[in-house]
């Protein structure tokens, strides 16, 4: 498998270091060709390239089988004309990666407030609210006088349709219970439209169980008891908030891996950003992109028929689990281990499985 790694801003250096000692041990263990090919993204490829990140990248990544991304400063990229460009939002859009697939779970040894529990949110990915921001297409946000702003949102069936279907799937390959996640009764043409098509979509898939929840409403519901959901689907914006807010519930943002998938591509990203105030500091949590990166073995081994690139990702997975039950983890999780000391700990259990 062919990886491109982008460390990218903030925390993303360190944290990107401790996932590539993992996955060489991973490699190791599991038989893997891999071939890593580190890049720039983000504040460091700005200074090289004049741009956060560059079509050539893009070329290159399109050759690969996948890419992991660090966080990125997507805070201080405001003027894409001065190469200001969110490259997160680049590789969806350019690569089509419409479902961002977030698992959320509590893992023994790590205090949570709320109970149990293990859920995936899957986000949609192109549209929505964050559509072509930064983008210079101009159909993101709009300056309509120095004092008045638009930001418009565009929902498509196309989107919709392929976002529920991917949830319907993935609710049929864990506990059948999927749930949407909308504002339909305010936004009744737009969230309309994406719950109907939800709706309509069970008829498809009738062992899974359904039903559907208002955005703010969920925030308290998952709040209360997560442990009563198992796949969430539901439009861009909702899912970015929702999952940080499940990240968290979990234990730490620092346990929230992720991917970025379309029909022919994927991202490993974690769910959080770069967290400028503990750059640095040999404290940022690396599990998030090392089980970003899990997922991203799962996903190609899926694809591929390589089944050693599906056990490398349940391996990962177990040996995140032992890491964190022994509190060989950062301190956001009760652990003791600083970033790098983590990504060892996690490298040498994954060498042990
Ligand atoms: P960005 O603008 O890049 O999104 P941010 O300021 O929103 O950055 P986040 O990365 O979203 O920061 O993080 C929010 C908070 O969660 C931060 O204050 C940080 O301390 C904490 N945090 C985020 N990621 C981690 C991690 N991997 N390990 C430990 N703590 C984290
Ligand atoms: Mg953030």
């Amino acid at each position: 498998m062919k990886l491109v790694l982008l460390p990218g801003d903030g925390i993303g250096p360190e944290i990107a270091a401790a996932t590539r000692v993992v996955i060489e041990a991973a490699a190791a263990r599991f038989g893997l060709t891999l071939e890593i090919e580190e890049d720039l993204a983000g504040h460091a490829s700005l200074k090289k390239h004049g741009a956060t990140v560059t079509p050539e990248l893009l070329s290159r990544v399109r050759a690969a089988d996948g890419l992991i991304l660090g966080p990125t400063a997507t805070f201080d990229f405001k003027d894409a004309a001065r190469g200001e460009i969110n490259p997160s939002m680049y590789f969806r859009k350019n690569l089509d990666l419409f479902a961002n697939i977030r698992p959320s779970r509590t893992y023994a040894g790590v205090p949570n407030k709320v109970g149990d529990f293990d859920l995936v949110i899957v986000r949609e990915n192109t549209e929505g609210f964050y559509t072509d921001r930064n983008m210079a297409q101009g159909d993101g946000e709009i300056l309509v006088t120095p004092d008045v702003s638009i930001a418009l949102r565009r929902i498509t069936r196309h989107c919709c349709e392929r976002i529920a279907r991917s949830a319907f799937e993935l609710a049929m390959t864990r506990r059948r219970r999927l749930t949407f996640v909308h504002k339909a009764n305010v936004l009744k043409i737009s969230d309309g439209m994406f719950l109907d098509i939800c709706r309509a979509m069970a008829a498809d898939y009738p062992e899974v169980e359904t039903d559907d929840v208002l955005i703010d409403a969920m925030m308290a519901h998952v709040v209360r008891k997560p442990s009563r959901f198992d796949v969430i689907v539901t439009t861009n914006m909702y899912g970015d908030i929702l999952s940080d807010l499940t990240a968290e519930l979990s234990g730490s943002l620092g346990l929230g891996g992720s991917i970025n998938a379309g029909a022919e591509h994927a991202m490993a990203q974690a769910s959080h950003g770069s967290a400028p105030d503990i750059a640095g500091q040999d404290v940022a949590n690396p599990m998030s992109l090392i089980l970003s990166t899990a997922q991203l073995f799962d996903w190609f081994g899926s694809r591929s028929g390589d089944a050693a690139y599906v056990a490398a990702a349940a391996g990962i997975d177990k040996a995140i689990e032992a890491c964190v039950g022994r509190g060989e983890a950062t301190r956001d999780v009760g652990g003791r281990l600083g970033t790098g000391a983590t990504g060892a700990a996690v490298a040498a259990a994954v060498a042990g499985l």
